[in-house]
């Protein structure tokens, strides 16, 4: 019996079984498809997901086929409203990643030391008091697999979710269709190198996104009523980008070939475990891709249930424990849907709309850098149990992202908290040595002198997934141990 059955070997299920392995849980990964997919979806991993990954050990990998996006211009009717640059986020990887789908699943499954289980599909399961046992089918047949954990990152139609009889809630996004090509393209000014550029219009908006293997990805939305939802024509494509463009453009397929026209369910799953099965990636949520986040908080969501399940697995911390999972990803899931709407660099207005919101551009194109909060928004910075609006003034919280910063003794935060362990931070105070857990002296101020955490010394528990747990004063650090260290993690409190 291995410790965790992993159906589905899409990205979050790759990521998944990846932090599993590195915290030793032993792992069997089962995948329908016979091998990797060359299905591009997802363009661009964001600045959360790619510290996250990068602090996973896989920066290198990436950084061997990822390009980096530097800003974005601003086209509104055709006319152009100017350029903003990308960059001033506290993290490691203040610029996000533009990388196709595919290529993030090939680096995920080829850092990962088990062998996925390639044309073996899921077909029904039973869950034990101590195990689930899996029933698959795969080119010899069927067969049985027993796991004492059993996680479902098999996509938005997931079998185990219908397995367990849980209801994925939620409606079809009405009135949105997106379109997307990878394309070379012939354009009246192209976009500076590096840059994407938006253009809106009544009723429609173009992402056009520069791939590192040349050409662009381009991704338009736009409100429909009733009309059928068909597949679009190469001249389909260039007909709508170039309506939305007010340019004639005229495009030229790149490989891999991603012409298709989409509409989409925003649906959560009403829950994320039942018993010893749990829900992640897609199976767990879908949402339209405005703003192109679900593949990213899927594999935030692997984050934050990997240290959780190999906690368990190891019987450091008490099952309850998952259930935190369920809870703060529902709630973060939830967020962005009822979000969507608000993104209108993508979502598409009406002609008033777009007028507003080119009024709203002339002051904000007089900068050169993009506004602080929406390039916040665009990271996933906030995209944590504890996130919500972000406010610049205010310190971070329980329950939010530790922030970088480069300290006034020249460390950098991030660098001093181990992936997938807890962290204990004397911030301006003594920090003394606990059981399982990475404990380290900081100073109360970064390098220009400002608070960066608290503005008095504390004590900050970082939690494996860079999340902050608590902050608390020395006095009251007796509170802070049933909450991570292992011999007493049966007292726990609830999550
Ligand atoms: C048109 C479109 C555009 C998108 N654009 C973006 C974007 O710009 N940015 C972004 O972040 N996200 C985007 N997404 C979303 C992103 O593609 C998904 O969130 C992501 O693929 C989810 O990964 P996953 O591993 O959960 O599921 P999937 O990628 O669907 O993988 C699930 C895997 O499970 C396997 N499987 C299914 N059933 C079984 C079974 N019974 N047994 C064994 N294996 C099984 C499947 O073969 C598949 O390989 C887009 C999605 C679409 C459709």
């Amino acid at each position: 019996m291995v410790d965790v059955v992993i159906v589905g070997a899409g990205p979050i299920g790759l990521f998944l079984a990846l932090l599993l392995r590195r915290q030793g849980v032993s792992v069997t990964i089962v995948e329908t498809r016979d091998g990797p997919v060359f299905d591009p979806r997802a363009a661009v991993i964001w600045p959360r997901t790619a510290e996250v990954l990068a602090a996973s050990g896989l920066k290198g990998a990436f950084d061997a086929v990822a390009g980096r996006l530097s800003g974005v211009e601003l086209q509104v009717r055709g006319a152009r409203r100017g350029a903003l640059t990308l960059g001033r986020l506290d993290g490691p990887e203040p610029k996000p990643w533009i990388i196709e789908q595919h290529h993030t699943e090939a680096v995920l499954r080829k850092a990962l030391d088990v062998e996925v289980l390639d044309r073996h599909t899921l077909v029904s399961l039973e869950q034990q008091a101590d195990r689930v046992v899996a029933h698959v089918v795969g080119p010899a047949g069927p067969t049985t697999l027993e796991a004492k954990w059993l996680i479902g990152c098999d996509g938005s139609r997931s079998a185990v979710r219908k397995q367990l009889g849980i209801d994925f809630e939620g409606r079809a996004h009405a009135g949105l269709e997106c379109l997307q090509v990878n394309a070379a393209c012939t354009w009246r000014e192209p976009p500076r190198e590096g840059f994407c550029r938006f253009d809106l219009t009544a009723g429609a908006t173009l992402l056009s996104m520069p791939l590192p293997t040349g050409g662009y990805r381009f991704v338009s939305f736009r409100r429909v009523t009733t009309e059928p939802l068909t597949q679009p024509t190469l001249e389909d494509a260039e007909a709508q980008l170039s309506s939305v463009a007010h340019e004639p453009l005229k495009l030229e397929l790149v490989g891999p070939t991603w012409l298709t026209r989409a509409r989409f369910q925003d649906r959560v799953a009403a829950r994320l475990r039942q018993h010893r099965v749990l829900l992640c990636g897609d199976a767990a949520a879908v949402w339209a891709p405005i703003g192109g986040r679900g593949m990213n908080v899927g594999l935030l969501a692997a984050h934050n249930l990997a240290w959780k399940l190999a906690a368990v697995v190891r019987a450091e911390a008490p099952e309850a424990l998952l259930d935190s999972y369920d809870t703060e990803l529902r709630g973060v899931m939830t967020r962005i849907i009822a979000t969507l709407p608000l993104n209108r660099m993508e979502y598409p207005s009406s002609a008033f709309g777009v007028r507003l919101l080119d009024l709203a551009l002339l002051t904000a194109m007089k900068q050169t850098k993009i506004p602080a909060p929406i390039e916040r928004l665009l990271s996933l910075y906030d995209v944590a149990p504890g996130g919500g609006a972000w406010i610049p003034w205010r310190l971070p919280r329980e329950g939010e992202r530790l922030p970088d910063a480069e300290l006034s003794d020249g460390r950098r935060v991030h660098g001093l908290v181990d992936a997938g362990r807890w962290t204990l931070l004397g911030v301006g105070c003594p920090a003394s040595a606990a059981e399982g857990v990475s404990t380290r002296e900081v100073p109360l101020h970064d390098k220009d002198g400002r608070a960066w955490v608290t503005r008095k010394p504390r004590l900050v528990l970082v939690r494996p997934d860079g999340i902050i747990e608590s902050v608390t004063t020395s006095a009251n650090r007796a509170q802070l141990r049933p909450v991570f260290r292992p011999a007493l993690a049966s007292e726990s409190r609830p999550r």
